[in-house]
């Protein structure tokens, strides 16, 4: 597996050219999305998150993604916010993981939810991630593919159902800690 270069305060090393052609090529099983309320141009408009981290009251509503092309402020701010916060340690966040979590923004906004993505976790260094209860191993954390979020008053259960429709990866549904895992790996579906 890839492991996440780290992202330079200074300037962005744009992502690997595997990881852009694995990004297209997802998009058709992405385009799906519309018989179900997106419009049929939804990839072909800026993608845009607003991703809210509670712990520390920070929050990016930024473009990542444009015309064809990673737009680099807004992909670093929202790497950024996505980092290891124990660790101060940001990295390059696979684009399928915010393809994923864009989906999941998206579909709420279609129905007029703009509301933000509440991170509880995103990369976790492999140190953070073991020290992180109820944490895989060989999280994909730890690879930038990764992330916990929740959304103020949607259910985790509606959250997780959103997640195994996209059919984007991973999608762990964690009802009791109130968040869903939603990651760009294989797909599978599991109970915390
Ligand atoms: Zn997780």
């Amino acid at each position: 597996m890839d492991h996440p270069t780290l992202l330079s305060p200074l300037g962005l090393q744009l992502p690997r050219r595997r990881a852009l052609l694995r990004a297209a090529a997802c998009l058709p099983a992405m385009a799906l999305l519309p018989q179900a309320g997106i419009a049929n141009d939804f990839w072909n408009r800026p993608r845009e998150l607003w991703l809210y981290r509670k712990s520390t009251g920070e929050q990016v509503r930024e473009t990542y993604w444009d015309d064809g092309r990673i737009i680099p402020e807004g992909y670093i701010r929202l790497c950024k916010l996505l980092r290891d916060v124990q660790a101060g340690q940001a990295v390059q966040m696979d684009i399928i993981l915010l393809d994923i979590m864009r989906g999941v923004y998206g579909w709420f906004e279609a129905y007029g939810v703009t509301k933000p993505l509440i991170i509880n976790s995103g990369y976790r260094n492999v140190h953070t991630n073991a020290v992180t209860e109820g944490a895989a191993r060989n999280s994909m954390h730890t690879y930038g593919k990764a992330t916990d979020l929740w959304m103020a008053g949607i259910s985790t259960e509606y959250m997780a159902r959103l997640g195994v429709y996209l059919s984007g990866g991973g999608v762990g549904y964690y009802a009791q800690k109130g968040f869903v895992h939603l990651d760009s790996g294989r797909l599978r579906v599991w109970r915390g």
